[in-house]
């Protein structure tokens, strides 16, 4: 088999990132933007021992999970890896891969994963978008997407994923940069402008615009923003970022607000918390409320326990919680998060709350030597899971129950063995779908102790 092959392939499986898997002979076939049951004429893109990548040219026969995608850009676009397929095969797909991960790296029981509680809505669920604003090869402004595995942006003013504000003041917005190529980042001019960056508090329809760009002002700033107000009342924030470094990271440190409030608010189980463009908060706001309450439901307070809420960021999943506890230890690396946090409990309230700035593992050891036995603890880790350090020192602090919030089932896997290593059963994982389209998927699973007695 050699480059530029074209064979014809069944596709019999996904990979965790979605793409389609088949065999030819000894060889194992990804080929991104398949179904499963399709036939598929396969350009052959790279070989590699017993691995081989390939690129659909026609498909043959289709698979019945087959939609016609609505996106023109969905077959390029890095955001959306499940676009051609239905719905309810995505959501089948999403609990396959986390079946997979637990049986295959946590060795463990894959009929403990519950059914996938589905998005409430598929479409238009983002409450945040960063859109990167470019020079396309014959200098005209482009704004839009990353494509897959690059740093070249798919022009896309009109994302799926977003909610209608958020593309009529995208479009709004290409047209001025249309006309103003120049005022665009390049490395020749670190003055100019990068993203759009929008956020939206569903609750009360509030609307933050951030130009993140490398200087404060740029030219015809003032009737740019003048007209956005103008033309909504929904916008009640107006900032711009400053990065001007040759850099991946999207935000600069300092932001400067340049219209209303520096920070929207958003109401999320019943309490308020305000957003501001460095806050970390849910992107997929109705789905965040039905995977806290999957942690509720599996924390079981009744009044009297501690809870610790290690990787608390602004504190959201403890405070929700707070009210069915005694005490609630919050823990986040992150000092504006924990900053967010103490002004989020006190602004609903919350009297029982206290909050550390460190490091989870270090700050959990330290909690342990001091005597701490929290009753329940909640971790939501990053994609790269605990350390095990941390499982041990959660373990040596005995709780009742444990309540992990992951968005990586392969780190959560591995956690999980080492839960049940020691003192520790897994009694479910119930999947929930935060990101519908993309191939990622969040989980919440109940680690409870053994033994019944201190
Ligand atoms: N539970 C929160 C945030 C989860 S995101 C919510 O639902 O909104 C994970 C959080 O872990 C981020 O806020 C990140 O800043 C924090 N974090 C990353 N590494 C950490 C570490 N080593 N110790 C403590 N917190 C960490």
């Amino acid at each position: 088999m050699n480059k530029n092959d074209i064979i014809e392939l069944n596709i019999t499986s996904l990979t965790s990132d979605g793409d389609g898997v088949g065999r030819a002979g000894e060889t194992v076939f990804f080929v991104p933007n398949t179904a499963v049951g399709d036939t598929a004429l396969v350009r052959v893109l790279k070989v590699k021992k017993n691995i081989a990548y390939g690129r659909v040219e026609s498909i043959v026969t289709p698979s019945s999970d087959r939609i016609e995608p609505d996106c023109p850009v969905s077959l390029s676009c890095g955001g959306c890896v499940y676009r051609h397929i239905s719905y309810e095969a995505e959501l089948g797909a999403k609990r396959q891969k986390v079946i997979d991960a637990v049986t295959r790296i946590g060795k463990l029981d894959g009929s403990l994963v519950r059914d996938i509680v589905p998005s409430p809505r598929a479409d238009g669920y983002r409450n945040k978008a960063m859109i990167p604003v470019g020079l396309n090869r014959a200098g005209e402004a482009v704004m839009g997407f990353y494509a897959r595995h690059s740093h070249n942006i798919m022009p896309c003013i009109d994302c799926r994923l977003s909610p209608d504000i958020f593309n009529r003041i995208t479009a709004d917005f290409y047209g001025f940069i249309k006309e103003r190529p120049g005022l665009i980042y390049t490395p020749a001019y670190r003055r100019g402008i990068r993203h759009l960056y929008l956020r939206y508090a569903e609750s009360t329809g509030d609307v933050m615009v951030c130009v993140v760009a490398g200087a404060k002002r740029f030219e015809g700033d003032t009737e740019l923003f003048d007209s956005l107000t103008e033309k909504y009342s929904a916008i009640k924030s107006i900032a711009v970022n400053i990065n001007p470094d040759d850099t991946n990271v999207i935000l600069g440190k300092k932001t400067y607000t340049v219209y209303g409030d520096d920070h929207i608010t958003d109401t999320l189980c019943g309490l308020s918390f305000d957003i501001s463009p460095q806050s970390f908060y849910q992107v997929n706001r109705a789905q965040a409320e039905r995977l806290y309450s999957i942690a509720a439901d599996y924390a079981d307070l009744s009044g009297s326990e501690t809870l610790l809420d290690l990787y608390c960021g602004t504190g959201t999943i403890g405070l929700s919680m707070a009210d069915k506890c005694r005490a609630l230890i919050g823990v986040e690396i992150i000092p504006e998060a924990i900053d967010n946090a103490r002004r989020n409990a006190a602004q609903n309230g919350i009297a029982n709350a206290r909050f550390i700035c460190a490091d989870a593992t270090a700050a959990a050891d330290r909690l342990r030597a001091e005597g701490i036995r929290p009753d329940v603890v909640v971790v939501d880790p990053p994609r790269k899971g605990l350390t095990p350090e941390l499982i041990d020192t959660i373990a040596g602090m005995n709780p009742d129950r444990v309540v992990y919030v992951s968005c990586d089932p392969a780190t959560l896997a591995r956690d999980l063995a080492i839960f049940t290593d020691k003192d520790y059963t897994l009694k479910e994982i119930t999947p929930a779908d935060m990101f519908p389209r993309t191939s990622h998927v969040e989980n919440v699973a109940l680690i409870t102790r053994k033994l019944t007695s201190h």
